[in-house]
């Protein structure tokens, strides 16, 4: 579907979207760990078409030094959007867009972290969006989270990120380009899914109190989905499968086994 076109209906009669998805259904996610040779940690998420890898370097020394906070590390985050990202060629230049969203992904993401176990150091988070389809903000969240735990930064638990939206009336999780475009508005929103607390919430358009309760409800929801998958995709880079090379255990055990193989043929 062409984005540049308004389609005709973003709900179809049957109650579906344009995709095919029902209102409270995720797009396909793809998470993983560890995709950047260079980095400290890294992630990259595919979420529908939306595609954004995130690199995260440090704690290292700060420069420049007048930004140093001596009770903490000092979270940088820089979102940029790829000029062939979207449609129309992007200025390559930081548009202000792209500055306050590195604003509010840093002050997403911050809650979560032990940022005071690395005073005056800087933790450097950079995220780029290769292809965005709608939601980069909180997929960018996302992926950000998981390369943070690559690095090591000491954490509370990693943040999930989704934006439930509005079109044809209707609460739909997860908007794609379309439905961010024509819909009616969006409530981005974070949250630590331990506790549930919310470490990110705004909000595009129009919005009655029952409709943002609703909304927040079926984000968190959707959080707790993104919160096992990033778990997974964690687990994939670090906990190896019986028998796989590095899985130490079984590396002991089987030297253990062996040991007492030759004892025995020995006896
Ligand atoms: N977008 C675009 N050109 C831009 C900025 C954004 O085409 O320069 C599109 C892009 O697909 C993005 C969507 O508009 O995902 C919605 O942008 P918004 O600012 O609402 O942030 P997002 O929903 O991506 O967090």
């Amino acid at each position: 579907m062409n984005p540049e076109v308004k389609p005709d209906f973003l709900i179809s009669p049957e109650g579906l979207r344009i995709d095919g998805r029902r209102p409270d259904e995720m797009r396909p996610i793809e998470l993983k760990v560890g995709v950047l040779k260079q980095a400290d940690g890294s992630a990259s998420i595919r979420q529908g078409k939306t595609y954004i890898i995130a690199g995260v370097y440090g704690p290292r020394e700060l420069h420049p030094r007048h930004l140093t906070l001596n009770d903490r590390a000092y979270l940088r985050v820089v979102y940029r959007m790829a000029t062939f990202s979207v449609p129309d060629r992007k200025r390559p230049a930081p548009s202000r867009r792209e500055r306050e969203i590195s604003m509010v992904i840093a002050n997403s993401l911050k809650p979560a972290l032990f940022l005071e176990e690395f005073p005056k150091a800087v933790v450097d988070v950079f995220i780029q969006v290769i292809q965005a389809d709608g939601g980069t903000r909180c997929a960018a969240i996302n992926a950000a989270s998981l390369a943070l735990a690559d690095a090591g930064i000491p954490m509370r638990g990693l943040i999930p990120s989704v934006a439930v939206g509005k079109a044809d009336g209707k609460l739909l999780v997860d908007l794609g380009d379309e439905e961010d475009k024509y819909g009616q508005g969006d409530v981005p929103m974070a949250i630590i899914p331990q506790t549930e607390e919310i470490t990110l919430l705004q909000q595009d358009g129009s919005f009655t109190k029952e409709e943002l309760v609703e909304a927040m409800r079926m984000g968190i929801n959707s959080c707790k989905y993104l919160h096992e998958l990033q778990k997974e995709a964690l687990k994939r880079t670090y906990v190896k499968k019986p028998g796989e090379e590095g899985d130490d255990d079984y590396e002991d055990d089987l030297e253990t086994d062996l040991g007492e193989a030759e004892l025995m043929e020995g006896e």
